[in-house]
């Protein structure tokens, strides 16, 4: 899957750090009562208790906490688009159960409790092979923790060039409904979201039916006019994805669709704050049109991400590794994902926007939650299911100390 006889042993190298550091943690010893720490919201001492069943019992704010206040407290990260991440990718013929165990137990060292597998345009056979994979994963107790559905972006997006983005020309296609079927099948039904173009042939019926079928509709790699975007909400589209990425680098100053995505109240949008996928002002726009209800975080992480630079063979591409945290693709000057991971741009949006740490934790916790219908994740409230991050905040992003799932320590920093 990837170049350079390195690279398995750096892969390997990973796999054994992380297990050492979680096998522990599944546990019952691992299970924690309570939890004293900064709050998110305020940065004020508060208290959660946690009972048995691994549910937030009771949120109390104490004066002070006994192991003073150190670190903060938040929900853990929900990050609603992972295209693979420490070495495995998700769309590859040759995923297996394993990789998706690897690829979640590293997203719980970074903060991430909950997050939706993506796949992104693919023959139709590696799509069926994944989701297949992926379904399969999901009824394992660990990763079910960590994962409840997928995401496709694509294959049904547009195949224009710089729409189209870093995806294959030849495996984007039109929706074809009895295709898709087989995709739903595949994944036990499991497809919580899709990613499409409206403008092409048959999109905006094809989105109609997905949001009936209760699947979240979101607009990707675009170039739709402003009409069709309006009808594409109208018949139940509710996000634009990666707004501002997934689109040419030169667009008409009037007919773009950046214009009717930000003006229409029904989308909410979804960007990449990496400090590459957009400029500062860009984040700066889109975060006063949406606010902090309406803007969702995502990392859009690839294989690639938190490997060393250089150049790599991935999926059919030759795609770079920058030395400052991003994946290239130069054969088409476009970006092919992100190498940084959510709690990066956590950080990063702090910074851009001046937006406080529970604005940034919403955008990347409760709203994804409410977008996919998470009910008992992305806050801190009695009911809800204890998944919480305890961290330190600074310039590079959350430094993660302890990541708890259901009640249980999944990663800790100092076991490492
Ligand atoms: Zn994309």
């Amino acid at each position: 899957m990837l170049a350079g006889t390195w690279l398995s042993g750096c892969e390997v190298a990973l796999f054994v750090l992380i297990t050492a550091s979680v096998h522990a943690g599944m546990g019952s010893e691992r299970r924690v009562s309570e939890v004293c720490a900064k709050c998110y919201l305020d940065g004020a001492p508060i208290l959660v208790r946690i009972d048995q069943a691994g549910r937030i019992a009771a949120v109390e704010r104490p004066s002070g906490c006994p192991d003073g206040l150190d670190l903060y407290v938040a929900p853990g990260l929900i990050d609603n688009q992972v295209n693979g991440y420490a070495g495995v990718s998700f769309a590859e013929d040759t995923l297996k159960v394993e990789d998706v165990r690897r690829a979640t137990q590293a997203l719980w060292k970074v903060g991430v409790t909950t997050y939706v597998p993506t796949l992104i345009t693919a023959p139709q056979q590696t799509l069926v092979h994944s989701l297949r994979t992926l379904a399969k994963a999901m009824r394992e107790p660990d990763i079910a923790l960590s994962v409840r559905g997928f995401h496709l972006e694509g294959p049904y997006i547009s195949p224009e060039d710089g729409y189209r983005g870093a995806h294959v020309r030849q495996w984007v296609r039109a929706p074809n409904w009895e295709e898709f079927e087989e995709l739903y099948r595949a994944a036990d039904g499991k497809i919580l979201e899709i990613s499409l173009a409206p403008e092409v042939p048959g999109g905006l019926d094809f989105a109609a039916r997905c949001a009936q079928m209760g699947l979240v509709v979101a607009l990707a790699h675009h170039n739709a006019p402003a009409e069709v975007i309006h009808k594409a909400a109208d018949n139940g589209a509710r996000l634009a994805t990666h707004l501002g990425n997934g689109c040419a680098n030169l667009i008409h100053r009037h007919d773009n669709p950046l214009w009717p995505q930000l003006a229409d109240d029904r989308l909410m949008i979804s960007i990449i704050v990496d400090g590459f996928h957009l400029r500062a002002d860009a984040v700066r726009t889109f975060y006063k049109v949406k606010g902090p209800e309406r803007t969702i975080l995502v990392s859009d992480v690839i294989a690639l991400a938190g490997l060393p630079p250089g150049q790599y063979e991935h999926g059919g591409r030759t795609l770079v590794v920058d030395p400052a945290g991003v994946v290239r693709y130069p054969e088409q000057n476009v970006l092919a994902g992100a190498a940084r991971p959510l709690s990066a741009d956590v950080a990063n949006m702090m910074r851009i926007t001046g937006c406080s740490l529970a604005d940034a934790i919403h955008m990347a916790s409760r709203n994804p939650a409410r977008l996919l219908g998470f009910q008992d994740l992305g806050e801190i409230l009695p009911g809800k299911r204890a998944d919480l991050i305890l961290f330190r905040l600074n310039e590079d992003g959350l430094e993660i100390e302890k990541t708890i799932i259901a009640g249980r320590v999944v990663y800790s920093r100092r076991e490492e």
